[in-house]
């Protein structure tokens, strides 16, 4: 089985082939904007459509800043949605208030703040937030505030076992460092000197595990036959560990 630095630019040059360069992954916010972290948990909830929806009914209820949607009554949100036609979750707008409410009460309401502040300690104040789990809080890192985020889902997770690329027992930083690994040799800092290159090749590879999760690494039945990332199969196949 070849290892991860021998494989990933072939695989790169199949996922690219099969789900194009930028698949269907957010572009990563050229600045930090209070827009962006909403929109990253408006996706969580809807599609991309409705989320985009959902943020110009806040935009012209005057909700479009950390400020008014902290103090805002949950069903306030709620009734902005429906009156735009949408039903999002209920739990979508406590989500919503609550990362609001940490900026407000965090760092002043002011999301230009956040480039001062260290993507470890930013990590573990997502993670603190009610709802915010630790996807959601890679997610934010990346697509809402183009900072080192590594999302992955639970088949981008699979992918990693069946591959052997990790084991059951791999913590979150294993599985970060991992896919760094994958997507840009295991460094953030780019060697032409672009500092969002690694940003945006980590967006790349995070979009495309989740496109083959859907299609190919089905939870029960994985099929391997037609898959762009077969290349990298151990020769006994996907690795099935015990559960
Ligand atoms: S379907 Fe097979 S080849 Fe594709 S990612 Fe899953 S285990 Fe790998």
């Amino acid at each position: 089985m070849p290892g991860i630095e021998q494989a990933r630019d072939g695989l790169a040059a199949a996922l690219e082939a099969r789900y194009g360069r930028g698949g269907d992954t957010p572009p990563l916010p050229s600045q930090v904007t209070f827009d962006a972290m909403v929109r990253v948990v408006l996706e969580e909830f809807l599609d991309a459509r409705q989320a985009a929806l959902a943020w110009e009914a806040l935009v012209e209820a005057g909700l479009d800043e950390a400020g008014p949607i902290a103090e805002a009554d949950p069903l306030e949100l709620a009734s902005v949605w429906q009156l735009a036609g949408l039903k999002p979750p209920a739990r979508m707008g406590g989500v919503v208030r609550k990362l609001a409410m940490w900026l407000v009460d965090r760092h002043r309401g002011d999301p230009t703040a956040l480039a001062e502040v260290g993507v470890d300690r930013l990590r573990e104040e997502l993670r603190q937030i009610q709802g915010v789990g630790p996807a959601l809080t890679e997610r934010l890192l990346l697509w809402g505030l183009g900072r080192e985020g590594v999302p992955l889902d639970r088949s981008g997770y699979r992918i990693l076992l069946r591959h052997g690329w990790i084991d059951p027992t791999a913590d979150t930083d294993e599985l970060r460092s991992t896919m760094v690994q994958l997507a840009q040799g295991g460094r953030w800092d780019d060697p032409a000197g672009d500092p969002r290159a690694a940003l945006a090749a980590v967006g790349r590879w995070s979009g495309w595990m989740e496109r083959v999760g859907r299609e190919f690494c089905k939870p029960t039945a994985p099929r391997c036959d037609r898959c762009p990332l077969r290349e990298a199969l151990p020769e006994t196949g996907p690795v099935e560990w015990d559960a």
